[in-house]
């Protein structure tokens, strides 16, 4: 969890440059660009990505469980926080402001999940993969968890994907048996997808800038979850280039960061990560508090 906030937080910094246009390689917290979606952030502060993470961090803690009614009511007052908020409104995402409005007008989670397949409910599944142990309560509860806000195909193949593969880096597998796993589940839901992790995989040595390129770095699911995957596949020994390379993709860089360096901290752990991204990031105690409760909390029943 801090991996993802710390990706976050990172990524803010370039969001919404194309590659070419980034101005400086971004390699530690700073002053976020004025023409960016997180221009009033402060430096190490984390945007929505994170912020949703939180909420179903929060929501699986109190339920014991995943309880999407739960979790849809926590989503719908979030966002209507954030969209009152003249800092984070902008933040929101596409189909998430969509899906808040509905929810919170008094449309049931079955009907408020928005059809455009941007990536938001892979950025903040990451706890839904440290809390399950089996994959497929991992698997089912991942896209459940996508419907209040994502109910595309794509988007839900996301959501599982990115739970999946957190689930499977904590348990050690190598990188192929992870994207192996990846694939398989979420090929279930989008096959389109899965080919794309899988493509991410095989280009694991090309240049960034062709791979990038290739798989795009928009905040459509179909481009952020595998260049994810290519960053931590790319660097899969070394967690402090994965999110680099994710930071600086060009697109959709917070949420690109997010979801890689959540796969970074479920392999390598949060030593892993320099000192000076942990001690930078805003609320590390609120996340390090969370994922404590996940795992104090966490269902590995058989
Ligand atoms: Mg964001």
């Amino acid at each position: 969890m801090l991996g993802a906030a710390i990706g976050d937080a990172l990524g803010k910094q370039n969001e919404g440059f194309s590659r070419k246009e980034i101005p400086d390689r971004v390699t530690d917290y700073g002053k976020t660009p004025k023409s960016c979606p997180g221009g009033k952030l402060r430096a190490g502060q984390y945007t929505d990505d994170t912020e949703q993470m939180i909420v179903l961090a929060q929501s699986l803690i109190e339920c014991g469980g995943f309880d999407v009614q739960d979790f849809a009511g926590r989503i719908a007052r979030w966002g209507a926080d954030a969209m009152a908020d003249p800092i984070r409104r902008s933040l929101v995402g596409p189909s998430s402001s969509v899906a808040i409005a509905r929810l919170n007008s008094g449309v049931s989670w079955k009907d408020s999940g928005s059809d455009i397949p941007s990536c938001g409910s892979a950025m903040r599944v990451a706890p839904i993969g440290l809390f399950y142990k089996k994959p497929d309560d991992v698997e089912s509860n991942a896209a459940l968890s996508s419907l209040p806000t994502h109910n595309s195909k794509a988007a839900i193949a996301g959501a599982v994907a990115v739970a999946i593969g957190v689930r499977c880096a904590l348990e050690d597998m190598d990188c192929f048996e992870i994207i192996k796993e990846t694939v398989a589940r979420a090929s279930k839901y989008d096959q389109g997808l899965a080919k794309r992790i899988e493509l991410s995989f095989v280009k694991r040595d090309a240049e960034p800038d062709e791979v990038f390129a290739e798989l795009g770095t928009s905040y459509l699911v179909y481009e952020t979850v595998p260049s994810a995957f290519y960053c931590f596949s790319k660097h899969f020994e070394e967690p402090e280039d994965a999110i680099v390379e994710a930071v600086n993709a060009g697109g959709d860089t917070d949420s690109i960061a997010c979801i890689t360096g959540a796969l970074c901290g479920a392999r390598h752990g949060v030593e892993a990560f320099p000192k000076r991204w942990i001690n930078g990031l805003e609320n590390k105690e609120l996340v390090e508090h969370l994922a404590a409760m996940i795992f104090e909390k966490r269902n590995y029943s058989n």
